[in-house]
């Protein structure tokens, strides 16, 4: 069953019969009228139901699931039980983000809860288990430690949520989730929330965790994002990419903007170029001990500096508010690394843009990202910056190995193809007419968009 909500049907938070102190604590967070995610996910919630969730960072996903739980654990109060609830995030980070939204808005109710992540001293985790708080959010290594060694149980719990089911499969925690879900209590009311829940492993883990879920898939990148501006701009090099990004940064005044690169290196090698354009950056990758996390963190956060240049793992779970500019120096692996990064912005309601740099090796996968997002995707020329690389890159003659094998290589060749040489129709273009590709053709140069393709039509 899918559920197709829209925020119009439920346009405010009262609507939903929230205890008084929820609603009170929702307004003091500043939440006015439910995000889509959360008006198709909290009625169904309420009711018990069983759910999974298409939903990415900035979604609000998290008061989706946090604001039934918290009502029906106000609804039956049980004092003398073991904790109710239990929340698996992929990373400590986003465990402290779970946290402070369920400080935000119980902050009208007694209700409590505990971060149980790696990283953490255990000792104090231990005292904090012993109290056994409504609501637990850990990250599952650590939480299946304590309930091995007797510490942590699971005898009274109500409620499990996965949050970031993908991101927990990417790292590995697959085995760790399964073990934590068979030790939960069989009548217990569970939801799965992902970026996609078509990642290889989501259904295995749902068909594990969940019984007749609602399936509730909201087109995740324009209805959770519907005000993130999405464009691209053509780079030749790393050299070029540099300049590219210094005008990005120079040109929106403060600014506050994320860099993403695909490699911790790379996220070392563009601060230091940009340092050399005076532009102050922190930079966050996978290597950083906790504490100079938190203190490049707080650089950012306090606005100390505007730019942080980070890599995917390192940005897992980040929630900055007030970034106007993402900034794709590499085109990510993935749609749903895209989704993640872009999610960085345009959250709660502000506008945001992210462009992404995109170097001829690159092309192919942008058109794919595209393509599986149904991102309307804008090019954008930079005056004077315009790349030498104009067209969709020719797929490269294969070698005569490749040929031989039958495999051509995919990657982009400039300047490979004969010159004059007559364009192919192939079969294959033919039958992909509709599906949209990037614009191959040369724009005209000058500042701001410039051309632009429409989104395909999703798949279902
Ligand atoms: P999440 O997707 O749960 O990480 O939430 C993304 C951001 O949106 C967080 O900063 C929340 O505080 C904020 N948020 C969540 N729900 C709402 C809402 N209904 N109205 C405004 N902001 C919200």
């Amino acid at each position: 069953m899918t559920a197709e909500a829209s925020a119009a049907e439920t346009n405010d938070f009262v609507s939903f019969d929230l205890a008084e102190p929820l609603l009170r604590g929702i307004a003091k967070a500043g939440f006015e009228v439910p995000t889509p995610v959360q008006a198709a996910v909290i009625p169904p919630a309420l009711e018990g139901r069983d759910l999974m969730a298409a939903a990415a960072t900035g979604s609000g996903k998290t008061a989706a699931f946090l604001l039934p739980i918290m009502q029906r654990l106000l609804e039956a109060p049980a004092p003398r039980a073991g904790s109710r609830a239990l929340v698996l995030v992929p990373t400590r980070e986003l465990a402290y983000q779970v946290l402070d939204h369920f400080l935000a808005v119980g902050s009208y109710t007694r209700l409590t809860a505990a971060a149980i992540v790696g990283g953490d001293p255990r000792n104090h985790q231990v005292n904090a288990l012993r109290r056994n708080p409504e609501i637990l959010i850990a990250t599952p290594g650590r939480f299946l430690e304590h309930l091995e060694t007797g510490e942590a149980d699971l005898a009274d719990l109500a409620f499990l949520v996965l949050d970031e089911a993908d991101r927990m499969l990417d790292m590995g925690l697959a085995e760790d989730v399964f073990a934590i879900v068979d030790r939960a209590p069989a009548a217990r009311q569970s939801m799965l929330f992902s970026a996609t829940l078509h990642r290889r492993g989501v259904p295995e883990v749902a068909r594990h965790l969940l019984r007749d879920p609602l399936t509730i898939t909201l087109d995740h990148h324009r209805s959770a994002h519907p005000d993130i501006e999405h464009q691209f701009v053509r780079a030749d090099d790393p050299t070029h990419k540099a300049r590219l990004l210094h005008r990005l940064l120079t040109e929106a005044e403060d600014v506050r903007a994320l860099v993403f690169t695909n490699t911790r290196a790379g996220a070392r090698q563009v601060a230091a170029r940009l340092a050399e354009l005076d532009i102050r950056c922190a930079v966050l990758h996978g290597e950083l001990d906790q504490r100079e996390r938190k203190r490049v963190m707080g650089l950012f956060r306090d606005g100390s500096v505007a730019v942080l240049v980070a890599s995917d793992v390192a940005a897992r779970g980040l929630d900055v508010p007030g970034v106007a500019l993402v900034v794709n120096l590499d085109v990510p692996r993935s749609g749903d690394d895209y989704l993640h990064r872009s999610g960085r912005t345009g959250r709660a309601g502000r506008h945001g843009l992210t462009v992404s740099l995109v170097g001829a090796p690159e092309w192919n996968r942008m058109e794919g990202i595209a393509r599986y997002l149904g991102l309307e995707l804008r090019e954008r020329v930079l005056h004077g910056l315009e790349a030498r690389f104009k067209g969709s890159p020719k797929r490269r003659k294969p070698t005569k190995k490749a040929a031989a094998k039958g495999t051509g290589s995919r990657v982009a060749a400039k300047g490979k193809a004969k010159a004059g040489a007559k364009p192919k129709q192939r079969e294959r273009d033919r039958k992909n007419i509709g599906k949209r590709r990037l614009p191959s053709a040369t724009p005209a140069t000058g500042q701001g968009v410039e051309a632009g393709f429409d989104p395909p039509k999703r798949r279902a």
